[in-house]
């Protein structure tokens, strides 16, 4: 238990509380520090920092930005964030313009597998916020399609997959980019989930160090003590913060609760040190 987290979601993006809900069950688990990185989308902030406000927490603003390098979708959070910042904005609806016809692209996809009406479920289910990829395969389980979420990613949604979109996200350079203009800090999400070669891992870090991305999520959910060890070694090694996060997506997440994180590694050097986020309590 460590007081922070630095990557959740709300129902702004595919989570399934909404943000007010999110920062009571962090403060209920003893978080004092908190992120809200919806994908690709800002628009809880307001709503959380009100409720953070209200518990005495600090709600730090964040967004976790899809990207493609090299043919890779790659999610990079940006922590401390301006949600004012024009640039920021405009790279952000370009995303979620991408993301809505994408949406239209794999229902039809699905349709052709004989799978009718995904696509206006899962909308219904996203709310007006940004659909992903989690709603259809929410709808998949709840219409039968398959047992589990996992079983809808192999068989419909993942990569390779029939109803498999490939990404059309940010460059790396841009998504620094924003995140930096926007004064904050820029974050490799769960760099354990990219199923890269340790090589192919770290060219990442190091072009993304290029850019100006300056910090490495060293814990992420319920990763294995393995995976964190490989990744503070390379937090270490490439001089990049160290950020943890639960990527908490809602309770029937059963296996991670949001602010449940092992400490980070002592060596390292956490992320809230950074120059982005001292200071102000946003
Ligand atoms: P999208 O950004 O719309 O492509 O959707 C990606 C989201 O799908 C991720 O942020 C996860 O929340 C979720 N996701 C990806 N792979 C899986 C999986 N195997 N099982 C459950 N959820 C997944
Ligand atoms: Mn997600
Ligand atoms: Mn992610
Ligand atoms: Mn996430």
């Amino acid at each position: 238990m460590t007081g922070h987290d630095f990557h959740t979601h709300s129902t702004y993006s595919d989570g399934t509380l909404a943000p007010g809900e999110l920062v009571e069950r962090a403060h209920a688990n003893g978080v004092h520090t908190l992120a809200l990185t919806d994908h690709d989308a800002t628009d809880g902030i307001a709503e959380a920092r009100a409720a953070a406000a209200h518990l005495g927490l600090r709600l730090v603003p964040g967004v976790e930005i899809s990207v493609t390098w090299k043919q890779q979708t790659v999610h990079v959070v940006g922590l401390g964030v301006d949600v004012a910042h024009a640039p920021l904005q405009a790279g952000l609806a370009r995303l979620r313009e991408f993301r809505a016809w994408r949406a239209q692209e794999i229902g039809r996809r699905l349709r052709k597998k004989n799978i009718e009406g995904a696509y206006e479920r899962a909308r219904g289910l996203a709310k007006g916020a940004v659909v992903s990829r989690t709603h259809f395969a929410r709808d998949l389980v709840r219409q039968g399609f398959v047992a589990t979420m996992g079983q809808a990613f192999k068989q419909y949604l993942g990569r390779g997959r029939v109803a498999h979109v490939p990404g059309r996200w940010a460059a790396l350079e841009e998504a620094v980019g924003w995140i930096r203009g926007a004064g904050g800090i820029a974050v490799v999400a769960h760099p354990a989930r990219y199923a890269l070669s340790g090589g192919k891992l770290r060219r990442l870090l190091e072009e993304f160090r290029a850019c100006g991305g300056e910090a490495l999520e060293v814990i992420s959910g319920a990763q294995p003590p393995a995976a964190t060890a490989q990744l503070a070694r390379l937090a270490l090694e490439l001089e990049l913060f160290a950020s943890a996060g639960s990527d908490y997506h809602g309770p029937e997440q059963q296996w991670i609760d949001v602010g449940r994180l092992p400490a980070l590694p002592s060596e390292l050097t956490p992320v809230c040190e950074a120059p982005a986020l001292r200071g102000a309590s946003s």
